[in-house]
């Protein structure tokens, strides 16, 4: 893939450096107050204040830009605020998303608590059904989201199915996409309208910063929008696209830093290489578990025996990304498995060069009472495992010798 290591900037640094230098300044000095007008007033490209632009960011961007062949990319200091910055640019007071109570856990509480104290309602619905997500759509619904494979539920929606009703009712399709990297998941042939990745994952390189990344394919007008409609044309944008980046992006001063877009350039760079490691031997272990007597069950849509497999061999290939769940025969076990570990870390996060071990439901959910657990399919039993770049021999037997105690 070319794309990933094309040099999208002309080659004017003074000293003819490969990379991209990391730009660390805040602001960029103008030769006339004229120069200045026609900068700040977007008559002439050019930077002018790092919270609106940076140039080692706007590099990032465009080598995005180009691997997914989208119109256009914008880049955050975390996937949250990737995913705050889209939804208060599409939603409105009075108005509703509709999505799957299936999410990341934060992304949950900014569904269910942050927007919901600004009047926006969250209308929570089986996304793998299409018919369900239709039927939750009115006039009033702002976008549909799902994330592609839900965690730790490992659940697979039909983004074709999802994205004819969406189009049919002039909504967008937005889908967070971190599990499986755009190098290898092409979202806008799904009928995909705006992508949003956590590039802290894969992107970032082993866990080197935390970073999120806007994608808009162009295919979504908001021409219906009360929230867009009104807002002026943007020549090669869409209005939500002039909306996320003259406005909320701005207001919200959510930038990613220039040295973050440095680390996850490079990380994108080797993205690839990683990804067809560490998700051949996340299928592998998931295989073999199966067959282990101390395992109760095993969620990964890449297995044979999944009931996402057809439609996840169509939309992913022959693999579902690095990470996996599988259930122990209690919360006791769960935890004795984790704390056995040798080699595997326990910790959060996903996609880092080493293998990761956590037990989402007293964790990433922990904060959720019981009854909010059951209602997302959060299990006691559950343990997430992120696969690494470690031997898969050395991954196996740890994981063994874990579960044997
Ligand atoms: N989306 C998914 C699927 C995630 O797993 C996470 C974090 O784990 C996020 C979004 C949030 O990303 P960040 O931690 O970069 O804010």
């Amino acid at each position: 893939m070319r794309e990933i290591l094309d040099t999208p900037f002309p080659k004017n640094d003074p000293y003819g450096s490969l990379a991209m230098p990391i730009y660390h300044t805040a602001a960029y000095e103008f030769g006339t107050a004229a120069e200045m007008e026609d900068a700040f007033t977007g008559k002439v490209a050019g930077f002018v204040y790092s919270r609106i632009a940076n140039p080692t960011v706007a590099h990032f961007e465009e080598r995005v830009k180009r691997v997914t062949g989208a119109q256009n990319v914008l880049a955050f200091n975390s996937g949250m605020a990737a995913i705050s910055g889209t939804f208060i640019t599409l939603a409105y007071s009075g108005g509703n998303i509709v999505t799957s109570p299936h999410l990341f856990g934060n992304t949950y509480s900014f569904f269910a608590s942050t927007l919901k104290s600004f009047g926006v309602e969250t209308r929570f619905c089986d996304m793998t059904s299409a018919s369900a997500a239709a039927a939750s759509i009115d006039k009033n619904t702002c976008a549909v989201f799902l994330e592609i494979i839900t965690n730790p539920q490992m659940e697979v929606a039909d983004l074709k199915a999802l994205s004819a009703v969406c189009r049919a009712a002039g909504v967008p399709l937005v889908a967070d996409t971190t599990v499986i990297p755009f190098t290898h998941f092409k979202a806008s042939d799904f009928g995909v309208d705006i992508e949003i990745v956590s590039s802290t994952k894969y992107i970032s390189g082993g866990a080197t910063s935390l970073g999120g990344i806007v994608i808009d394919y162009g295919t979504y007008s908001g021409e219906k929008s009360p929230k867009l409609a009104n807002i002026p044309e943007s020549e090669g944008c869409t209005l939500f696209f002039t909306r996320l980046q003259r406005e909320v992006h701005r207001n919200l001063g959510a930038f990613m830093p220039p040295e973050t877009a440095y680390l996850q350039t490079l990380g994108l760079e080797t993205t690839p290489l990683r990804y067809e490691k560490t998700s051949r031997s996340c299928k592998a272990l998931a295989e073999r578990l199966q067959q282990h007597p101390a395992v109760i069950s095993v969620q990964y849509p890449a297995l044979r025996t999944d009931k996402f497999y057809s439609l996840a061999a169509q939309q992913f290939g022959e693999f579902c990304g690095s990470m996996f769940t599988f259930d122990a025969a209690s919360r006791e076990k769960a935890f004795a498995f984790i704390d056995n570990l040798h080699l595997i870390r326990r910790a959060t996060n996903l996609f880092d060069n080493r293998s990761l071990a956590i037990h989402p439901a007293s964790t990433i959910f922990g904060t959720f009472t019981p009854e909010m657990r059951a209602a997302m399919d959060v299990k006691d039993t559950t343990i997430r495992l992120s696969v690494g770049l470690e031997d898969i021999e050395d991954l196996y037997n740890d994981i063994a010798q874990a579960l044997a105690k």
